[in-house]
């Protein structure tokens, strides 16, 4: 059986990350989606959120399943099984993190490849971050994540009434 990893911290889920994870599904027997705690980032939504909109947005695909870890990559991976650990590219800009750790999980976990999926074009400018700053100042995320997690970041970014200051 051929698993899959896609990591991430997926804070919120988009629709940029479940097109890879989509993408993900159709060419490997089984795809856990794995939220990982990146000390780098301080997090919108708890973990258990995450994973929770994350749980909602794959419903529909059967060999998908959603889990969370907050140590290595590489040893989540070797821990599952997992062959293989997809990822998505943007841009340029995304090329030489991922490259970076890249290089180090095949270090640390060398039976373990990366795989890169080019973005689809309509998310290639699609990022978390992006959407929790639409969100901040009451933009129209719709078009952007599910209607669970456009919801959610109402709660977290309640909006004043329309003409109040
Ligand atoms: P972000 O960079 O938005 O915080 P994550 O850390 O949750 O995203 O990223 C998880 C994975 O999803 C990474 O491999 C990242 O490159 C990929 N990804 C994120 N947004 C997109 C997108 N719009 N298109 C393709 N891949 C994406």
């Amino acid at each position: 059986m051929r698993l899959a990893i896609c990591p991430g911290s997926f804070d919120p889920v988009t629709y940029g990350h479940l097109d890879i994870i989509e993408r993900a599904s159709r060419a490997f027997d089984r795809v856990v989606v794995a939220v990982f705690t990146n000390p780098q980032k301080t997090p919108l939504f708890s973990v258990e959120e995450r994973v929770e909109m994350l749980r909602q947005a794959i419903a529909h695909l059967p060999n998908v399943e959603v889990d969370a870890s907050s140590g290595l990559l590489s040893d989540y991976a070797l821990h599952r099984g997992a062959g293989v650990i997809v990822k998505g590219l943007r841009a340029i800009s995304d090329f030489e993190a991922e490259f970076q750790m890249a290089r180090m999980n095949k270090k640390l976990a060398p039976g373990v490849e990366t795989l890169f999926m080019m973005t689809a074009n309509e998310y290639s400018y699609l990022s978390s971050s992006l959407v929790k700053e639409v969100a901040r100042f009451g933009g129209c995320v719709a078009q952007l994540v599910p209607e669970a997690v456009a919801a959610r970041l109402k709660e977290k970014y309640p909006q004043p009434p329309s003409g109040g200051r």
